[in-house]
């Protein structure tokens, strides 16, 4: 089965690939519509309402006590992207004005998909290893000119990446004068740095301490200030703020601590 999988990720024609992926996701989706039917909580990305969230299933110990009434049963949105769309919803005027600005979205999310295409808003996917990605490339490293995008979408991806702070500079780079670049990273609240150790390598060792067998770090409390000392301006959003039948709790891990930064480029009248 895990060799199938592989030829099939390998080697289906890209367009294939994005239909399967997407097909798979929309019955299963459908088949939840119906077992978490109710109208307690709603999902600002779908824009669907459910009896409940669902629990979202892993046995890594990061997700033992936040798994539960996390996940969207239709478009499985994490409370981090119930979050960011609904900023976007309330903020649309502000943020886009016009639907034909240029979107990019780093490691693409289907949940946030589903609130660009309901919205009528057209977006470009981006992505190192996924070959379903419109354009593969390194978030390090972009063939984008500079000042190319309004808005950069980047969840949970700078764990990944070899360099973050280089990845970070890059997106100031492509990022245009007024534009707005949405990040969320998982979060350790005991850590008051970012928490990275080159020597752990293996997939188990990856897994154990960070959380995922990907991941190369886990951030702290200062990314804030990170974020400044590189030259954005920062308005954090606190998903505790926002009604309990959007995002109810903290998860699914105990790294998703519900934050949200939208990051503008500091710009001087001199620049404008
Ligand atoms: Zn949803």
């Amino acid at each position: 089965m895990k060799v199938l999988k592989w030829v099939v990720k390998r080697f289906f024609p890209k367009k294939l690939l994005k239909g399967i992926k997407d097909l798979r996701l929309k019955v299963k989706g459908r088949k939840n519509e119906r077992l978490f039917k109710g109208q307690n909580v709603i999902c600002p990305c779908c824009g669907k309402m459910f009896s409940r969230f669902m629990h979202y299933i892993d046995d890594h110990p990061r997700f033992k006590d936040t798994y539960k009434n996390t996940q969207c049963p239709y478009c499985f949105s994490a409370p981090r992207h119930r979050i960011i769309c609904s900023y976007l919803e309330n903020n649309i005027d502000n943020v886009f004005g016009k639907r034909d600005n240029a979107i990019i979205m780093f490691g693409a999310e289907y949940s946030i998909k589903k609130w660009f295409h309901r919205n009528g808003f057209r977006y470009v996917t981006s992505d190192l290893f996924d070959r379903t990605a419109d354009i593969m490339c390194d978030i390090q490293n972009t063939p984008f000119p500079d000042e190319t995008w309004d808005l950069i979408v980047c969840n949970h991806v700078l764990e990944h990446v070899p360099d973050y702070k280089k990845s970070l500079k890059e997106l100031q780079r492509i990022l245009k004068k007024d534009g707005l670049l949405e990040l969320t990273v998982p979060t350790d609240r005991n850590f008051e740095t970012v928490f990275e150790n080159p020597s752990i390598v293996s997939k188990e060792e990856r897994t154990k301490i960070f959380g995922q067998y990907d991941h190369v770090r886990i951030f702290g409390n200062d990314f804030e200030n990170i974020l400044v000392e590189l030259g954005f301006s920062v308005e954090v959003i606190d998903g505790n703020n926002l009604p309990n039948n959007i995002v109810g709790v903290i998860g699914p891990a105990n790294y998703d601590d519900n934050r949200v930064y939208l990051c503008r480029k500091n710009v001087t009248k001199t620049d404008q």
